[in-house]
């Protein structure tokens, strides 16, 4: 056991609004990496992104959920819109899972494209693609000010690790720990974590993940905060159940205050 005091951070919409980075290449992977399915898209539909891609944004769990998405809002023949979407997010995950097999598509193949159209833009233009994802200033500025307090910093993102830490080196953020998609899910890391910290917080705007933490027998000690400037449904800041706590970005120093 480290004793060592530690706050975790999720990345995209606490750390970063990476909504049109997301955009950007979950359409270049259907133009360059989506073969066979790809031919009937309307890939030049949008010059910015498209509202309803915004409005979606807080059921993703996942990268690869965002190239389908992004596929449907695309697809010229029957679209994702504003028609169709309400049924969609009512069985938002069913409706995924419907999808990849209509395609005969599956998960990893979607986040490969995804991670491939990454790679492409990184190596492309390094600045053009940091550029696409907008820093939470308050949130940067904090996690420097902890660092220097002697707390241990992790970030956990459902990114590709190499991606998160390339922007975090950009931001001038170099924290002890980053976790990625390839270590597994949240509430496992955080599990294993909790063994050989004392975690004094986790901030993050999914409530589903924050509610797993307080479920879970090994983590429900860890004081949740639910990211108010993040990705969120409107009925998500309703009823929140003790131990989440809604925080706003002015008042991040709740987090260490006692
Ligand atoms: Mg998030």
């Amino acid at each position: 056991m480290h004793h060592q005091k530690l706050i975790l951070f999720d990345f995209d919409g606490v750390i970063v609004n990476g909504i049109e980075e997301y955009w950007f290449s979950s359409k270049f992977a259907c133009e360059k990496y989506l073969l066979n399915n790809s031919k009937n898209l309307n890939i030049d539909k949008y010059i910015e992104v498209p509202k309803i891609f915004v409005e979606i944004r807080p059921w993703v769990k996942y990268g690869w959920e965002m190239v389908l998405i992004t596929h449907e809002i695309l697809k010229t023949y029957k679209p994702l819109n504003n028609l169709t979407k309400n049924s969609f997010l009512e069985n938002y995950e069913e409706n995924c899972s419907k999808l990849l097999l209509e395609y005969s598509w599956n998960s990893s193949e979607l986040q490969k494209c995804l991670d491939d159209a990454r790679v492409f833009q990184i190596r492309n233009d390094l600045k053009k693609w940091i550029s696409l994802h907008r820093p939470f200033n308050e949130v940067v500025s904090f996690i420097k000010s902890v660092k220097e307090k002697g707390y241990k910093v992790g970030i956990i993102s459902t990114k590709g690790k190499t991606f998160t830490s390339k922007i975090l080196s950009n931001l001038d953020i170099f924290p002890e720990l980053i976790f990625g998609y390839e270590s597994g899910s949240k509430i496992d890391i955080i599990s294993n974590l909790a063994q050989n910290y004392v975690i004094t917080g986790f901030v993050e705007d999914r409530r589903k993940t924050l509610s797993n933490v307080l479920e879970n027998n090994q983590t429900k000690f860890i004081n949740c905060y639910l990211a108010e400037w993040g990705y969120l449904k409107s009925k998500d800041k309703i009823d929140l159940p003790q131990g989440i706590k809604l925080l706003k970005i002015k008042n991040l120093e709740d987090i260490v205050a006692n």
